[in-house]
């Protein structure tokens, strides 16, 4: 197989180390027909001495916790899940940034929706990882595509066949010439990104959408959260409307590929004065600090690995 820059040497497959190339699945797997898995995007950082686990925990109690609002049996507990991330990244020998991805899904069987008692198949893949965007800071453009929402699909669970909608999204912006999309719910608030969290300033005060707005609970919103706290500033979960989006002072994204990424412009309005805003820096800064273990006060986020 050519090499790609993503691949490693091993994926890590329902309890087994499998080599890369022999990591497939039937085409009659129930996932690929319907959606019907649940998954993490966790990060690794390396610091130059060693790799770090950001939240691995937090993490995978939101795999479960996706598992048991579908019904899924998870296969392993928490313990059995972080043992397997641990040892995929031994197994890769990684010494570089690297996203991690556990993903649990119905796996082979016949057609149909009854999942009662068709096997699960868990795997962890390990992937060196830089920056999701490519730009320091982001356009984006305000979706006519509505969030999920907990009439249909549970937001807060992170299920494969939910990202449809964030596909959607996603590329209505990228056809239009954005980054990314900013998503509102179905009764018209501000919900999130197709794969991030949004945060803005105004007036000093940092603004999120609560978890009723649709979003999926950031595990980085909540770590920015808490350091926004730390730091001093005030941070207000409530709903946002559109309109306020356009007059905030600063607007930033949060997510595990994310990271903190500045809005710059959000349907061709300029945020402030069109560039990274003092809130935002202060926040990443502290996010990149943080996450690489630079902060000993929030080492318990960290898990080495080696
Ligand atoms: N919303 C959606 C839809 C996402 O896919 C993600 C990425 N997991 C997030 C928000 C951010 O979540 P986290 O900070 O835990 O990565």
């Amino acid at each position: 197989m050519m090499k790609r820059g993503f691949e490693t040497k091993y994926v890590w497959m329902n309890g087994r180390l499998i080599r890369w190339s022999d990591a497939k699945v039937h085409v009659l797997t129930h996932a690929l027909h319907y959606g019907t898995g649940v998954f993490e995007g966790i990060r690794a950082y390396w610091n130059g001495s060693q790799l770090y686990v950001f939240r691995l925990k937090e993490h995978l109690q939101r795999l479960l916790n996706s598992a048991k609002i579908y019904g899924f049996d998870a296969k392993y507990n928490l313990e059995g899940w972080e043992k397997a991330v641990l040892e995929a990244l031994r197994a890769n020998e990684l010494k570089c940034n690297t996203y991690i991805r556990p993903l649990l899904f119905v796996g082979y069987g016949p057609i149909g929706l009854n999942i009662t008692g068709r096997g699960m198949e868990a795997l962890v893949l390990t992937i060196p990882f830089e920056k999701y965007f490519e730009k320091p800071g982001v356009d984006v453009m305000v979706s006519t595509w509505r969030r999920i929402s907990d009439m249909t699909n549970p937001p807060g669970a992170k299920v494969c066949g939910h990202y449809t909608n964030s596909v959607l999204a996603k590329m209505e912006a990228i056809n239009n010439g954005y980054d990314e999309a900013i998503l509102l719910d179905i009764s018209g608030k501000v919900s999130e990104g197709s794969g991030e969290n949004l945060f803005i300033v105004k007036e000093g005060v940092i603004y999120t959408p609560p978890v009723s707005a649709g979003i999926l609970e950031g595990i980085t919103r909540r770590t920015v959260i808490t350091l926004a706290r730390d730091v001093g500033y005030e941070v207000v979960e409530r709903d946002i409307s559109r309109t306020e989006l356009y007059i905030a002072d600063e607007a930033f994204f949060s997510g595990t590929a994310a990271e903190v990424t500045p809005i710059l412009s959000i349907d061709r309005k300029p945020i402030g004065d069109g560039k990274i805003g003092p809130v935002t820096k202060t926040l990443k800064e502290k996010y990149e600090k943080v996450v690489k273990g630079d902060e000993p006060k929030y080492k318990e986020w960290l898990t080495p690995v080696y």
